[in-house]
């Protein structure tokens, strides 16, 4: 039974009374501030505030700003006060800010008419590699079906430490990058714009409280840390990533633009779209065995629109569910040695793909690095990305009559520089 507000959402809007993602947005005229998305509109925090309706949280001023991270440090009990406040405030049945028309005029702003930033200043940024078929997949193109998976994966959620001045918002520019590239029969490498530009269908967390150097989170307590989700796109570059990934992992190669959403979705709204962890075998080392371990329903899909396209083609179909490591053992894992997670630190899940062929998160298994090249609507193949390609991740949680969504993180390749 989906909540109703006095403004109109429709029934397959991603941002329901039961959403309410935060995000940073600048309206036409005025600075960026916080704003939560509800149905067309961008419900500003700032007038809110100024208004004196999140008076009950003290006198702090925390949404005239333009990244979330000081919210973010809050915690938990301080974020559900906001989204009650709010969830009651827009209710259809509430007339204190309903038939308030000057406030509204300042608080109601259409999405068409803000620029979306960043939600958050981030410190630190990770990358997992959770996915079995992901990781299955990819390791027996580089090293056969036997040897697909290494003998960590299952013991440990790999992961990489990414680059976190290169992330983007959804809808900037993805130049494609140069770099040293070794064709197989070259004895040496050449210099050059990649050939094998590719997306990863993600999605990331956002870090709230952090922890202290030193001290480890324990995994039934990751939850605290968690504020929300987003969706990401690792772009990659595939023929510099072969050259230069060893032995220390991938660096040029994914350092050059990383795309998320621009909303953040609250662990409280996806709440009802939880579902148990998958038993593991072998069983995780203590430190990893959460009580209750659990994942979420989430759908998620890749469409990539070209030139020639009449209309976006989804390439790919896939689910948060099928990430084989919670998001609690990553963070557990992350901070285990002593490791300070801060507000704002994002931490990837690594490209979701599943076990059809249509779930595979990224060209790379799509074309199997290649080799069957994808077949478009348009009568054009695919090996991997081409200028001017747009490339659009999507996510959404089906509830009994709404739909909790992520909106959509998107991004068009730009020709490499001359
Ligand atoms: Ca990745």
């Amino acid at each position: 039974m989906a909540l109703r507000s006095f403004i109109e959402v429709a029934e397959d809007s991603n941002f329901p009374l039961e959403n309410l993602p935060f995000g940073v947005f600048k309206p036409r005229d005025g600075s960026a501030r916080v704003g939560v998305a509800l149905g067309e509109y961008v419900v500003d925090l700032a007038a809110l505030e100024a208004a004196g309706h999140f008076k009950d949280l003290g006198d702090q001023k925390l949404f005239g700003r333009d990244s979330l991270n000081d919210f973010l440090a809050l915690g938990r009990p301080v974020w559900k006060k906001v989204r009650e406040i709010l969830q009651t405030l827009l209710a259809a049945g509430n007339p204190a800010l309903r038939d308030d028309l000057k406030l509204r005029e300042q608080v109601f702003h259409r999405q068409s008419d803000v620029a979306m930033q960043l939600p958050v200043k981030i410190g630190n940024y990770t990358d997992f590699y959770s996915s079995y078929h992901h990781a299955h997949n990819v390791g027996t193109m580089l090293r056969g079906a036997e040897n697909a998976l290494m003998p960590n994966w299952k013991w440990l959620p790999v992961a990489y430490h990414g680059r976190a001045s290169s992330v983007v918002v959804s809808g900037s520019g993805v130049r494609r990058p140069k770099g040293q590239i070794k064709p197989p029969d070259a004895p040496s490498p050449v210099f050059g714009p990649t050939k094998s530009l590719d997306y990863e269908l993600e999605m990331a967390f956002l870090i709230g409280p952090g922890n202290s150097l030193g001290q480890p989170v324990p995994v039934d307590q990751a939850v605290d840390h968690i504020f929300g989700f987003v969706l990401m796109n690792d772009w990659s570059a595939r023929d510099i990533q072969a050259w230069e990934y060893q032995p220390l992992g991938p660096f040029l190669a994914k350092n050059f633009c990383t795309s998320i959403s621009p909303w953040v979705v609250t662990m409280e709204a996806l709440e009802p779209f939880r579902k148990p962890l998958p038993k593991q075998d072998p069983e995780p080392l203590p430190y990893l065995r959460a009580k209750n371990d659990f994942t979420f329903a989430i759908q998620l899909e890749a469409a990539l629109q070209t030139p020639k396209l009449k209309t976006p083609q989804t390439i790919t179909r896939t689910n948060f569910q099928n990430l084989y490591w919670s998001v609690s053992q990553q963070l557990a894992h992350h901070a285990v040695g002593g490791c300070n997670l801060q507000p704002g630190d994002l931490l990837a899940s690594g490209t979701i793909s599943g076990p059809s062929e249509d779930s595979r998160g990224c060209m790379l298994e799509l074309t199997w690095r290649g080799a069957n090249p994808l077949k478009l609507e348009s009568g054009e193949e695919r090996k991997w990305l081409e200028d001017g390609d747009i490339l659009s991740i999507t996510g959404w949680c089906e509830g009994d009559g709404y739909r909790v969504g992520f909106g959509e993180v998107s991004g068009k390749v730009v020709p490499a520089l001359a």
